[in-house]
């Protein structure tokens, strides 16, 4: 393993500019807090286990000839080597418990303590979903209680609590869509969609059986309302408009597009995964939606990324509502709330459902953060968290609007992101280079090369809790970045220097993925992952 000491430090003379990584080879590969860590492979054995259980008494095998004859293969560690393996990698990782976490349109916002304590009470975190209903009447208030407020604040009519993320809750919208059509014998067969959508919009309506066409976005970056219009005819089941927009603009005519579109029999499909930067101030309901879903982790906290669990209920308008899938949960007039499944649908008039979208009611945990976060805000708060997300992001545009090339900079202040492209860099420096610069130094990149519509794009989100300080940090980062990237300054394009690992050679790693690991050097056999690592 050979240190990158790439200031060319001498012994006996101070570390060049407080760089840690400059300095003398290390016998571990160490940089003092900054630890090397091989694979769990690379440090267990398959000889050894890190527990110690007795032999199984001797009785009869009901494995039906079923039980392993080989070795397992999985490196046995003992406790303390098993941890300090996870910890040692968790600490190469960034979070937003960290730094501020730019990622446009992923909205990685601050999740208050508060919402893990609620979410934490075993009252919550450990009722099983196939536990008698009897026995948790506390969480299904806790599900309605949400749903009443996601109703309250966008003025629709119902809500379907059960879908698992943003996308798909678009295919559950899209099916109430679907399921209306056929209800009165209509088969349309296209969706559109704007230039200016969520990447997921056009995937779930082809997922879904619709033709998906595209409309144009004009000069502003918004929708072209006349072009939209023009389309519109007795073959289009719907539009899917992302508001506000992923180029981080508010949809301003979206009451004409939704008029228009039910004027021609349509419906209206809103991608509210954004609606972080209007709640409390605009209601979906009132610009004419019939379906939106609601990315909880991006609007009322809830931690997301990695995969992790989102939840993202849809709200649905009064001629959709019947169609919205089950289960869902209804409170009668003697106050209780019930679940309404199949076996108890027509005690509660909902017949029509289309079906369901997964097993069982949805994600419990995120519901208890998400109302913690709303009845914590209140109306006011929740205000606030809109207005405080669009400034935070309109002074991020107009600080570096001088560096950066803002494509939509003269359509008015933006939403909660703040879009910039890559015109007047110099000719061989990219977007991924300015995004590598930045992880030295130490700030998550924004997202890149999206939206489509801008060339070598870069959205920033700042989210609302940052303060200016920490966002004249971030600013003064980026500016030094963009200047960098301008002037067409050669480390950039070997940037990250200071990660833990160098820069990928990124088409290999996306063609050619290493996802196994395999025995170093066996006789004849491929190289051992760590020797492809791209160190
Ligand atoms: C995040 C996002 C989605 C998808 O949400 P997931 O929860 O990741 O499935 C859809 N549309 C927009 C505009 C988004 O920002």
């Amino acid at each position: 393993m050979s240190a990158p000491n790439a200031s060319g430090w001498k012994p006996g003379t101070p570390v060049q500019d407080h760089n840690a990584m400059a300095g003398p080879d290390t016998v571990t590969g160490n940089r003092a807090l900054m630890l090397e860590e091989p694979l769990i492979f690379e440090i267990g054995t398959t000889e050894t286990t890190g527990v110690d259980l007795p032999e199984p008494q001797s009785g009869s095998n009901r494995l039906g000839g079923l039980d392993r004859s080989e070795k397992i293969g999985l490196p046995g560690l003992s406790e303390p080597e098993t941890i300090r393996h996870y910890t040692r990698l968790s600490r190469q990782n960034y979070a937003i418990d960290l730094g501020l976490f730019p990622l446009g349109s992923c909205t990685m916002k601050h999740n208050p303590r508060l919402n893990e304590k609620v979410a934490r009470m075993p009252g919550f975190a450990d009722v099983h979903p196939l536990q008698p209903v009897d026995t948790v009447r506390g969480a299904l208030e806790v599900v309605n209680e949400l749903a009443h407020w996601l109703i309250e604040l966008t003025a629709m009519h119902g809500v379907a609590m059960s879908p698992k993320a943003g996308a798909h809750g678009e295919l559950c919208g899209i099916l109430c869509i679907r399921a209306a059509l056929e209800a009165r014998g209509d088969a349309r067969e296209v969706i559109l969609v704007p230039e200016s959508a969520h990447g997921t919009n056009p995937a779930t309506a082809a997922f879904a059986g619709y033709r998906v066409e595209d409309i144009p976005a004009n000069s502003d970056g918004r929708v072209d309302l006349e072009a939209l219009k023009a389309r519109l005819g007795p073959d289009v089941a719907g539009v899917m408009i992302t508001n506000p927009n992923t180029c981080g603009l508010f949809e301003r005519d979206m009451k004409a597009i939704s008029d228009a579109v039910h004027e021609a029999g349509g419906f209206v499909y809103c991608d509210g995964a954004n609606f972080n930067a209007i709640v409390g101030k605009v209601r979906p309901g009132d610009l004419g939606v019939d379906a939106m879903h609601i990315n909880l982790h991006k609007t009322f906290s809830t931690p997301h990324g990695g995969g992790g669990p989102g939840s993202g209920p849809v709200v649905l308008s009064e001629a959709l509502s019947p169609y919205g899938p089950l289960p869902f949960t209804a409170r009668t007039k003697d106050g209780v709330v019930h679940l309404v499944e199949e076996e108890n649908a027509a005690e509660f008039e909902h017949t029509k459902a289309f079906g369901r979208m997964t097993a069982f009611h949805g994600q419990m945990g995120m519901f208890t953060r998400a109302l913690a976060y709303i009845l914590s805000h209140g109306a006011d708060g929740l205000r606030q968290v809109a207005e405080d997300a669009v400034l935070n992001a309109n002074y991020i545009l107009r600080s570096l609007e001088d560096v950066l090339d803002a494509p939509f900079g003269h359509s008015g202040p933006c939403m909660h992101e703040a879009l910039f492209g890559d015109k007047g860099f110099a000719e061989d420096v990219s977007t991924l280079d300015l995004a590598k610069a930045l992880i030295d130094e130490g700030y998550h990149p924004m997202t890149m090369y999206f939206p489509l519509v801008v060339h070598g794009a870069m959205l920033v989100e700042p989210t609302e809790t940052e303060s200016k300080a920490a966002l004249d940090q971030f600013i003064g980062a980026l500016r030094s970045v963009a200047e960098r990237a301008k002037a067409g300054d050669e480390s950039l394009k070997t940037a990250p220097h200071y990660a833990p690992r160098r820069r990928l050679d990124e088409t290999l790693a996306a063609r050619k993925p290493i996802l196994a690991w395999e025995e170093p050097n066996p006789p004849g056999g491929a190289p051992s992952m760590s020797e492809q690592d791209g160190r």
